[in-house]
């Protein structure tokens, strides 16, 4: 028999695989409905739960494979706006984080894509200890079915903005993309889900391509390739000219406006000039930014505007007719900057 960690993540398994393993298991074709309902529905928590299915379909399901959602190791609430965020165990003993939030909308999951992360940022406290692995789709859905089970709250919004760069973990990605919003799993619109990216130009035009209309995020964080360089290392590889136009192509191909990203810095990127400039690459693409004052991450040295600053900004760009806003800073209090929980127990 084998071990637990050797069983086969049957969540890896979209509505096809789990008809065609019912069939091969010999079993009436409603069984696979049922099962794909237990596990990206009901977000169960192994086969032990599916009591609809006979005690000798789970046994013999769960010799080869698991069921089961990541342990919360750590959950952190914040004390002001009720934004939890989750440590989570994955089945190698790699640990993730997960942040809830909560708007009059819904229920936001902000998931992680990666163990760490390669990319190298000089302000993101995920990319100190560089990528350990890459996430699998099923890891990824489990995160938002462990925190759907932990809430007992529908999810009705997804940013794939934690740990990791999802465009560097393409083909996980886009299936996961593909799987939570089917409407035999939690059925979340593509509008409501946003993948955030550092500026990856290849997955940018193949992501365009795939009939998913949802949000792209840029981190765009500089207006100059120079500016760009000294903190972000991907802008060795791609130029905001050609940032710009993958952004154009994107919203040609799937109708779906953009926003920008903008982690202010002080004396870095937030001169009024910075701000003339943004709203020249933001304005005539009616993109929309999202100003967020650095998360200081010790290890790094940076530290964000004060409030009256990043307020000036915010109106700077405002009077050139840019449509900004300062992310509501939620959790601030519980490590909430990205990848800040998860080097804390390291
Ligand atoms: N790799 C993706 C998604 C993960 S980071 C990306 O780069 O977009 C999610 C967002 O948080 C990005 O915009 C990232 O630049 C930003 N971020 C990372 N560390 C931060 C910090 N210390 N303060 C503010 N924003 C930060």
């Amino acid at each position: 028999m084998s071990s637990e960690g050797n069983k086969r993540n049957i969540r890896e398994l979209d509505y096809a695989g789990i008809c065609a393993l019912m069939e091969d298991m010999g079993e009436k074709k409603f069984r696979a409905k049922q099962l794909y309902d237990w596990l990206h529905v009901r977000c169960a928590d192994g086969f032990d739960e599916m009591s609809d299915l006979s005690k000798a379909l789970r046994d013999k399901l769960s010799e080869y494979f698991d069921a089961t959602l990541p342990k919360a190791e750590q959950i952190q609430e914040s004390k002001t706006d009720g934004t939890k965020k989750y440590l989570f165990a994955l089945k190698d003993g790699q640990l993730i984080e997960a942040v809830k939030m909560e708007y009059h909308h819904g229920v936001s999951v902000c998931i992680s894509t990666q163990v760490g992360c390669r990319m190298g940022c000089a302000f993101c406290a995920s990319t100190l200890g560089g990528l350990v692995r890459n996430l699998s789709r099923a890891e990824m859905l489990s995160e938002v079915y462990a925190i759907t089970r932990l809430e007992g709250k529908r999810v009705s919004n997804i940013v794939m903005m934690g740990i990791g760069e999802p465009l560097d973990n393409y083909d996980e990605a886009v299936s996961f993309m593909h799987m939570i919003s089917d409407e035999r799993g939690l059925n979340i619109s593509a509008r409501n889900i946003t993948i955030s990216t550092c500026g990856l130009v290849p997955g940018i035009m193949r992501l365009a391509e795939e009939k998913l209309p949802v949000t792209l995020a840029l981190s765009l964080h500089a207006v100059s390739d120079e500016k760009r360089k000294k903190i972000m290392p991907v802008a060795n590889s791609y130029s905001i000219a050609e940032l710009m136009e993958a952004c154009d192509s994107y919203f040609e191909k799937t109708g779906r406006r953009i926003s920008f990203e903008y982690a202010l810095i002080r004396g870095e990127n937030d001169s009024d000039a910075d701000a003339a400039a943004l709203a020249g690459l933001a304005g005539p693409r009616r993109v929309h930014v999202n100003l967020i004052p650095v998360n200081p991450v010790t290890e790094r040295g940076l530290s964000g505007p004060d409030n009256g600053a990043v307020r000036a900004f915010l109106k700077k760009l405002q009077d050139a007719g840019v449509t900004a806003t300062v992310r509501r800073e939620l959790g601030r209090d519980i490590d909430g900057a990205c990848g800040q929980l998860r080097r804390k127990s390291l």
